[in-house]
């Protein structure tokens, strides 16, 4: 069903508790854990806990959750004192355009320069 735990997602594994990582923020509907190879000093990853294989499902299925997504990220930002010098939050969708876990999440990334256009 929509927005169910899958059993083969990493970031399902994650939200359960079943693999680790270091969650630096957690909401009723979000967690926050750092990337597992960061691209920029700060490099978070923001999910909802439900599942959604991106993020035009997620807006599409429960667009509160893409909100309360963005939100947390910029808490995180104040919370890593990068939102002064600006940051971005990336959504990947889809594999051509680099996403390679099928859950739905924002990168947070900041603390150096970040250049436009993106690779
Ligand atoms: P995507 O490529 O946009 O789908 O982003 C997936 C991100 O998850 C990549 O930046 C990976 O480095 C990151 N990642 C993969 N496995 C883990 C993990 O176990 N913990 C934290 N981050 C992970």
């Amino acid at each position: 069903m929509a927005g169910e735990p899958q059993a083969d997602c990493l970031f399902c594994k994650i939200v359960a508790g079943e693999v680790p990582a270091t969650i630096v923020r957690e909401t009723e509907t979000v967690v926050a854990f750092r990337d597992i190879n960061p691209q920029a000093p700060t490099h978070v990853l923001v999910i909802p806990r439900a599942h959604y294989r991106d993020a035009a499902a997620l807006a599409a299925a429960e667009p509160q959750l893409v909100a309360d997504v963005v939100r947390e990220a910029g808490e995180v930002a104040a919370e890593e004192k990068v939102h002064g010098a600006g940051y971005r939050i990336v959504f990947n969708t889809g594999t051509g355009a680099g996403q390679t876990v099928f859950h739905a999440h924002a990168h947070l990334l900041g603390g150096r320069g970040l250049a436009w256009p993106p690779g």
